[in-house]
């Protein structure tokens, strides 16, 4: 399985956000970006691997935030993808994307190439983390940081309290590589930084 990261920028300069694609016996996309220059984003990489978005059957949205569903009326228009969210942030993509939600996930369930959905409510109601394989996809439940793993800004969460208890939560998992949406990734060693920043929120 490989894992390829899409990083969408601001004015070319500044990095907003990212997308992932998981490739192995089928390509999944994880999270839209901002708006439609995210999908022209994404259709770059997909030409650097020759492939183009019709072979992307599948794509999952870790929440409902702008940034990770901004490109999804674009997605629509230019691919057959199936889009999958955690049912309960279901309502709020339809209302924001006018796109219809093809697959309602919940926790557990397992997607094509052995992917797995933690469900990890607080940051929205219905967000989540995705396992392939030793990475660990986490949307906004954790950014990085030059220091290490961190919580996402308290404001922007719906509930800081859930989201501890879902970054105590990822302990249970195995892991190794952690990919995240905002800031740095951890290329080995994540399971070591998401216990010091446990340690670091019990403090
Ligand atoms: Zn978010």
């Amino acid at each position: 399985m490989q894992i390829h990261t899409i990083h969408h920028k601001m004015f070319g300069l500044i990095d907003v956000c990212k997308s992932f694609i998981i490739e192995d016996s089928e390509v999944i996309l994880v999270d839209t970006g901002l708006n439609s220059s995210s999908i022209n984003n994404i259709l770059k990489k997909l030409a650097t691997r020759q492939y183009s978005l019709l072979v992307a059957k599948l794509c999952v949205l870790t929440h409902s935030h702008r940034d990770h569903v901004g490109g999804l009326s674009k997605l629509k228009e230019l691919s057959n993808c199936q889009i999958a969210a955690h049912e309960a942030d279901v309502d709020e993509i339809e209302k924001a994307t006018g796109v219809e939600v093809d697959l309602r996930l919940r926790d557990g369930d397992l997607l094509p190439c052995g992917v797995q959905v933690i469900y990890l409510p607080g940051h929205t109601l219905g967000s989540i983390a995705l396992l392939a394989g030793n990475t660990l996809i986490t949307g906004d439940t954790i950014r990085g940081s030059p220091v290490g793993l961190q919580p996402p800004p308290s404001l922007y969460s719906k509930d800081n309290d859930s989201v501890y208890a879902s970054i105590r939560h990822l302990a249970t998992y195995d892991f190794d590589r952690v990919l995240v949406s905002h800031g740095n990734d951890i290329e080995s060693g994540g399971k070591e930084a998401l216990i010091r920043l446990i340690e670091r929120l019990e403090d």
